[in-house]
């Protein structure tokens, strides 16, 4: 096949080899309609179609690339490493250096297990909470996504969210059952469902701030009562900040609301682009696992050299001081989480993005959310704030499916679906950033 067959006649071939045409379903854009797109490359802030049109990306892999595409410090020393061969199936000095770096970003992570994706994060996760307590049951909220594992794909967001298939052909309904789920930022559901199962629950999973069902943020107080009841309880409490782990904070949400769970799951931008992924937490949860302790867990491909080189990477990058065009004044640079820094310039710059695009919507008085935290955002449309999954859903998706393909137009990819974010990198700079927001102000007219 050569450069250049339009994206349209390879997604007929594709079909033909691939389900669907594609390796991960909201890749279809079957919740916008059309054609999706063939990505030949990206470069900075940007992807090229196959047939060489450009457009700014809001999109980034969906998370990971927090510094854009092809880095030159990343693509340099992934070069480098790769010269030394692609897998050993043995331990590597670097393995170490990561998983003390990830403790340094999240001291809750005493031990931690690097897998290749974040499914395998979770799913291990949760193996391991039901092997530490004993206990079968699960806890998650309704719309939370944490991968492709059999017991959470049950009212699940992300793909699940979109297609209107809250659980999976394929799956037991004993397994589900063992799954409970409640709607976030419901305090009394939280309350009752411990109350009435607290001891056979082996852990309560949850993104911190739900991501997959579009972003929402936690009420205040929310997260600090799964704390309580899980504590209370003896239930785990798990994190799946493979979202928000590095992005809305160097340590996570689980940093930017001061809650610490008994297990973190990261992923995304850990790898920035390689697969990569991880869970950890309380060291004597941690040594529960084989083969010193009876939970089984294992990957040929864990700890991949060039992944962990890539992961290394991009965390001394996150922990660099920040923005170049602040004066001079190294003693300003010294704090990784400060205003100067790479996240806090990024989420000063996103903010102000945000304000103008919300002041607008206010303005003209539109039936649209603006739901932000950080750098990642969503909007929803619909006249009334989103705290929920039965909110997220009363969404209008015609009226999304034609913005997005307005702003695909003009230049702009976001994530082709209503139910999930959109995240500003470090290489969006303020004229990339006024140029979306003319942008997504044209699309919005019908
Ligand atoms: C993307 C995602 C996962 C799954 O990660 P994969 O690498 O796609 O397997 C799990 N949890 C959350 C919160 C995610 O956003």
């Amino acid at each position: 096949m050569k450069h250049g067959t339009s994206s349209k006649n390879l997604f007929t071939l594709a079909k033909k080899f691939i389900p669907s045409g594609v390796n991960s379903p909201v890749r279809a854009f079957r919740a916008v309609g059309g054609n999706p797109l063939f990505i030949r490359r990206g470069k900075g802030a940007f992807i090229w179609d196959e047939e060489g049109r450009c457009y700014l990306d809001f999109c980034a892999s969906w998370g990971p690339l927090i510094f854009g595409h092809a880095p030159e410090g990343l693509v340099n020393i992934l070069r480098r490493e790769l010269a030394n061969g692609t897998s050993f199936g043995a331990s590597t000095r670097k393995e170490v250096e990561l998983a003390q770096k990830i403790y340094s970003f999240f001291p809750s992570m005493e031990k931690v297990r690097l897998v290749s994706s974040g499914t395998e994060a979770v799913m291990s996760a949760v193996r391991l909470a039901r092997g530490f307590t004993g206990r079968k049951k699960i806890l998650k909220i309704d719309g939370g996504y944490h991968g492709h594992v059999d017991s959470l794909l049950v009212k699940a967001g992300s793909g699940g969210a979109t297609f209107g298939i809250p659980d999976s052909a394929g799956i037991p309904e004993e397994l589900a059952r063992l799954t409970l789920s409640i709607p976030f930022n419901d305090f009394r559901a939280l309350e009752r469902v411990f109350k009435k199962e607290g001891r056979q629950i082996a852990a309560f999973i949850l993104e911190p701030i739900p991501a997959n069902m579009g972003v929402i943020l936690p009420q205040k107080d929310y997260l600090e009562l799964a704390r309580q009841m899980t504590k209370r309880y003896g239930a785990l409490l798990i994190f799946d900040e493979v979202i928000t782990g590095f992005r809305v904070s160097k340590g996570g949400a689980q940093e930017y609301f001061k809650v610490k769970p008994d297990l973190t799951c990261l992923g995304k931008i850990l790898g920035g682009g390689l697969p990569i992924a991880a869970f950890g937490g309380r060291r004597e949860i941690m040594d529960q696992l084989a083969p010193a302790g009876p939970v089984y867990q294992a990957g040929t491909l864990s700890g991949n050299p060039l992944a962990v080189t890539a992961a290394l990477w991009m965390l001394d990058r996150l922990q660099a001081s920040g923005s170049r065009l602040q004066a001079p004044d190294h003693k300003m640079h010294t704090s990784s989480s400060g205003p100067c820094s790479v996240l806090g310039t990024l989420n000063s710059r996103s903010e102000i993005f945000f304000n103008k695009l919300r002041h607008f919507i206010c303005e003209n008085e539109m039936p649209v959310q603006l739901n932000s935290v950080a750098s990642m955002f969503t909007l929803f449309f619909t006249p009334d704030s989103v705290t929920d999954y039965v909110a997220a859903k009363k969404s209008n998706t015609k009226r999304f499916a034609k913005f997005f393909h307005n702003c695909l137009e003009y230049g702009i990819y976001l994530a082709p679906s209503q139910f999930e974010a959109n995240f500003i990198s470090t290489v969006h700079n303020d004229s990339h950033l006024e140029r979306a927001l003319s942008v997504l102000k044209k699309g919005f007219i019908q």
